[in-house]
């Protein structure tokens, strides 16, 4: 089992793959998702199930959503698709009824839909398993106020028993975020929050750090896009 960042930048899109003999995951499906898969080294998923995990509706972790499942259809995918989300995931929701009422006639692959609370275990395998943690997010917009607080679940991948893999999505620092990725053997946790001012849905450089020493290794996305 391998994984890697197919792309990483804050309003922008993040994708996260994981290939395993049986079986591929995505973690987080934004914009550039099918470029970014036809870039990468790998084949495209077409011969396996595939698993997507969705950590919460902004558009940067699942604008690519419409196209990944066109593209699939297109290339007449007829493995199982199990798309995991966020109980309350509006975005979800919409993208998936629309993306359903446009094609179901014909639709080469299954699809399920998962609706997940925080500390939900998904069987993958008899050696694989995802858990849900509630990560603290909200929407902002430049200049305005933060928004309400949204459903947003950090995940961490566990192999035989052992935390592998944990990807906190968008957070702010919690406790929640330090037990996701306690005595994970690798993290990608986000820190879109450059400027430093603590606040309560994105986290700083400082507390990323601070949370990756709970693990073994880990790695700091999310970040900021800065124009050159
Ligand atoms: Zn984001
Ligand atoms: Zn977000």
């Amino acid at each position: 089992m391998e994984h890697q960042v197919l792309y990483s930048k804050a309003g922008i899109a993040t994708q996260i793959l994981v290939e395993h003999p049986e079986f591929f995951m995505l973690f987080d499906v934004g914009d550039g998702l099918v470029r970014d898969l036809l870039n990468s080294e790998i084949k495209i998923p077409l011969n396996r199930p595939l698993h997507i995990f969705i950590t919460h509706g902004h558009f940067d972790h699942v604008g690519g959503l419409f196209s990944l499942l066109g593209f699939l259809r297109m290339l007449n995918f007829n493995y199982l698709l199990t798309l995991y989300a966020p109980e309350g995931c509006i975005e979800i929701e919409t993208l998936t009824r629309s993306f359903l009422k446009s094609y179901n006639s014909f639709l080469p692959f299954l699809m399920k839909i998962e609706w997940l609370q925080p500390n939900f275990t998904c069987k993958i395998t008899d050696t694989v398993e995802v858990k849900s943690y509630k990560m603290h997010h909200r929407g902002s917009i430049i200049g305005q106020e933060a928004l309400d607080e949204i459903p947003a679940l950090g995940y961490a991948i566990f192999k035989d028993k052992k935390k592998w893999l944990a990807y906190t999505g968008d957070t702010g620092f919690h406790k929640d975020v330090e037990d996701l990725v306690e005595q994970a053997q690798f993290a990608y946790i986000e820190a879109t929050n450059k400027n430093g001012d603590i606040n309560s849905y994105h986290l700083t450089t400082k507390e990323a750090e601070y949370l990756g020493q709970f693990t073994q290794n880990y790695e700091i996305i999310h970040t900021r896009y800065e124009k050159r």
